[in-house]
């Protein structure tokens, strides 16, 4: 693998790796990559619960969840609750009641109802592509579900006459039918954020009733590969102590970056989001001058453009961005630079986009289309 300058204006690009890590991450990283004390409580000289900072910190930052748990991802954290709650290990499956029209497919042709029946539990859908009530759900409810299941369209939206039932509808159904409601948000907010008023977030999800909630970790939340399973602590204790959570355990790395990612300065993709779009003109701006200073030519240009969340969440949402527009031609070989840069084509001009592209990056990000323009 090599590094590369994520110049798409795409923040959370799943391609390059999703959420790019904190610098206290990567320390924390270097840290743990020797002996640490993962599972041994150094005050006692015994065996100490597995990243237990990690999840001390994960605890601090939802209050509202009283357990916390990670694995390796969110397909893993959905795939240990479907497991654990729904599955046929002893008698035929138990029905998860979930709305037609959150039946996602993630990415890469892989899809959560694929996932949740492969665990052997049995979907019980509700509801239409674009519409579904409370009663579709009451109507659905009984003996053999398992639980309810909310997931969030984290990579598509459904526009125009469309109905769904909010968390809070969905828990009070739940507590009359003695049954949990999972809800999957996928991107990873632990709070409500300002500039994505739509995405769902783990605490509201728990203010609201639900008794769990699913997401990834390197989604908007910043930090590396992982899957937070948040909600009431005896659920979560079960999900902890079930076999199949063996297999999906997390590495110290990943308890080390997330308990960083959690405690240190803010990541790089919460502060990509945090940017203001003056500030990026103004950096696009002296890049361009810089690059045709050099050229003797004007080869670039500042322009203002429009930026995306992208694979983390937040579908069609634009975000304001300023970019260096330079000839398409340049696409290619930027590419296959020393250090690659990743662009995006737009009417026929390349445009690097500043949004996820950190201003310690600038010079790196000039250097390397100047040394372009002087082979041409
Ligand atoms: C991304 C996503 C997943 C899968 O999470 P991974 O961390 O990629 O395994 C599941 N559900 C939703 C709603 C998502 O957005």
């Amino acid at each position: 693998m090599r590094q590369v300058l994520n110049a798409t204006g795409v923040v959370v690009h799943t391609n390059l790796g999703r959420a790019p890590l904190s610098a206290a991450a990567i320390e924390a990283l270097r840290t743990a990559a020797g002996p640490t004390d993962v599972e041994l409580d150094l005050a006692t000289g015994r065996r100490g619960p597995r990243g237990a900072a990690a999840l001390a910190a994960l605890a601090a930052a939802v209050p509202d969840a009283a357990g916390v748990h990670v694995v390796n991802n969110g397909a893993a954290a959905l795939a240990l609750v479907a497991c654990a709650l729904a599955s046929s290990a002893d008698g035929p499956g138990r029905e998860i009641v979930v709305a037609r029209g959150e039946l996602v497919e993630i990415g890469d042709g892989f899809r959560i109802p694929d996932l949740l029946e492969s665990v052997g539990a049995r979907l019980r859908e509700v509801g239409t592509t674009n519409r579904v009530r409370l009663s579709d759900y009451a109507a659905a409810v009984g003996e053999r579900t398992a639980f309810v299941l909310k997931v969030h369209p984290s990579n598509f939206r459904v526009e125009g006459f469309t109905s769904a039932v909010p968390v809070a509808d969905l828990a009070g159904l739940a507590r009359e039918s003695d049954v949990p409601v999972v809800v999957d948000i996928g991107s990873g907010l632990l709070a409500p954020h300002p500039r994505l008023p739509d995405e769902p977030d783990a605490a509201t999800c728990l203010a609201a009733g639900a008794d769990l909630v699913t997401a990834s970790g390197d989604k908007l939340l910043g930090g590396p590969q992982c899957g937070l399973l948040l909600g009431r602590g005896d659920l979560v204790e079960s999900l902890r102590r079930h076999p199949f959570a063996r297999a999906l355990r997390v590495d110290k790395l990943t308890l080390a970056a997330l308990e960083a990612t959690l405690t240190g300065p803010t990541p790089p993709v919460p502060e990509a989001l945090a940017q203001r779009p003056e500030e990026l003109l103004t950096r696009a701006r002296r890049i361009a001058q810089g690059l045709n200073a050099h050229a003797g030519a004007d080869v670039a240009e500042a322009v203002c453009s429009a930026g995306a969340v992208g694979g983390g969440g937040a579908p069609g949402v634009t975000i304001q961005s300023a970019a260096v527009a330079l000839p398409a031609g340049l696409a290619d070989p930027l590419r296959s630079a020393e250090t690659p840069v990743v662009g995006r084509v737009h009417d026929g001009r390349l445009l690097l986009d500043l949004l996820a592209v950190p201003e310690s990056e600038d010079e790196a990000l000039t250097e390397a289309v100047r040394r372009l323009i002087a082979d041409a």
